[in-house]
């Protein structure tokens, strides 16, 4: 990425709204900025970056930990992977022919544990776009289906989307078809799927519980991907086995499209032995674990960002500024984030690029004001 970009998306995080400047935030603070996190070993969940750099389209794909995203790669054209699970840092291994990690150097060759896919090459979806896409005019969200982690647009999830999509975890149709035995589960703990008309649709989203029976589909044998109906009534080994208890009631649901979850699925899929096991053979067990999940993770980004204010990522986009200014700064941060928000859109709508001076211009006249606002001497003594 340019520094040019850099500033454009430092503009991005502070120009929209609260929530999402809390979320971007959210996705750091979890996350170690000073330290790379290769010594933790496959982390349960981070915030990755792969650098178009050192490993563009044709080598093989790496990802890197957030302080090696600063530290090692500072300049570099970097994708934001947001989050992902139990991946191990992998800067300056074996991938990487020109640069040496400068905060890790010690690492094995390759971190065989790791899973890649072209999201580490800057494309997403199943229609293999770069996000933000310069050919695509279509205003579209994009959503990160918790199994392959992939982010899809709205519009290529093969379904309609829920309103409050970011409450809910979504599981895209690929992934779904792969594990046969979620949509099982997805009957009495997802949000119905309607395969009918997008009007339709609309009008039937809101109605949770209610629509779901109607949008139920017969239960028959060769449309369900595990044990028929009849089977599982007969089958009265493993009573306690919700899934089959959920093939018994015949409750069933059109298999196809993205799925997205209630909230507290995750605690009510069944875990019973057998079901266990299924999910450790499919690699899925991370479902059965309510601590995978990135809101999981966001609240404990925003417990330690409590703890150590320091660490913003407008902080180090501000580095260039003397000490008393960084001190002043965090801890006027709260009281000035509105403002600074308003001078970058003020950018932001006229299509300008902010450069450092126009930062430091900022800051400087903050002070002045706050001069004349607070009694002399009161950030100052030393
Ligand atoms: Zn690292
Ligand atoms: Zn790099
Ligand atoms: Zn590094
Ligand atoms: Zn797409
Ligand atoms: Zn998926
Ligand atoms: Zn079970």
């Amino acid at each position: 990425m340019t520094s040019e970009e850099h500033t454009v998306s430092l503009v991005d995080v502070l120009e929209e709204d609260e929530e999402l400047e809390e979320e971007a935030s959210a996705v750091l603070a979890g996350s170690d900025s000073d330290h790379c996190s290769y010594p933790q070993g496959y982390v349960k969940r981070q915030a990755l970056y792969a650098c178009n750099t050192c490993t563009p389209k044709g080598s093989e794909a790496a990802g890197v930990c957030l302080a090696c995203s600063y530290k090692c790669h500072e300049g570099h054209d970097l994708f934001e992977l947001y989050t992902k699970r139990n991946f191990r840092c992998d800067c300056g291994n074996k991938k990487f022919t020109s640069v040496q990690c400068k905060l890790n150097p010690e690492k094995e060759e390759l971190n065989t544990g790791n899973k890649y896919s072209h999201n580490f090459f800057g494309l997403y979806c199943t229609c293999n776009r770069p996000y933000p896409d310069p050919e695509d005019q279509v205003e579209d969200e994009m959503i990160q289906c918790v199994v392959c982690e992939d982010w899809l647009h709205g519009r290529h999830l093969g379904g309609v989307v829920p309103e409050c999509v970011e409450l809910q975890e979504m599981i895209c149709d690929a992934c779904m078809s792969r594990n046969p035995f979620l949509w099982t589960s997805a009957a009495p703990l997802a949000v119905p799927s309607v395969g009918s008309t997008e009007a339709e649709v609309k009008e039937e989203n809101g109605g949770g519980e209610a629509a779901e029976a109607s949008n139920s589909v017969p239960c028959k044998d060769e449309e369900a991907g595990g044990p028929s109906c009849k089977r599982s009534r007969l089958d009265s080994s493993e009573p306690d086995c919700r899934l089959k208890e959920i093939q018994a009631a015949c409750q069933n649901r059109v298999q196809s499209g993205a799925v997205f979850w209630l909230s507290g699925w995750r605690s009510k899929l069944c875990s019973c032995a057998t079901c266990k096991k299924t999910m450790e053979e499919a690699e899925l067990s991370f479902l059965l674990d309510e601590s995978d999940t990135v809101l999981a993770y966001e609240h404990k980004g925003k417990t330690n960002e409590q703890r150590q204010q320091g660490h913003d990522p407008l902080m180090s986009a501000l580095d260039n500024l003397n000490r008393v200014q960084q001190l002043e700064i965090i801890h006027e941060y709260n009281d000035m984030k509105t403002e600074l928000k308003d001078f970058l859109q003020r950018f932001a709508a006229e299509g300008k690029v902010v450069t450092p001076e126009d930062i430091r211009q900022f800051f400087e006249e903050q002070q002045s004001r706050k001069r004349q606002r607070v009694n002399t001497g009161q950030f100052y003594c030393s």
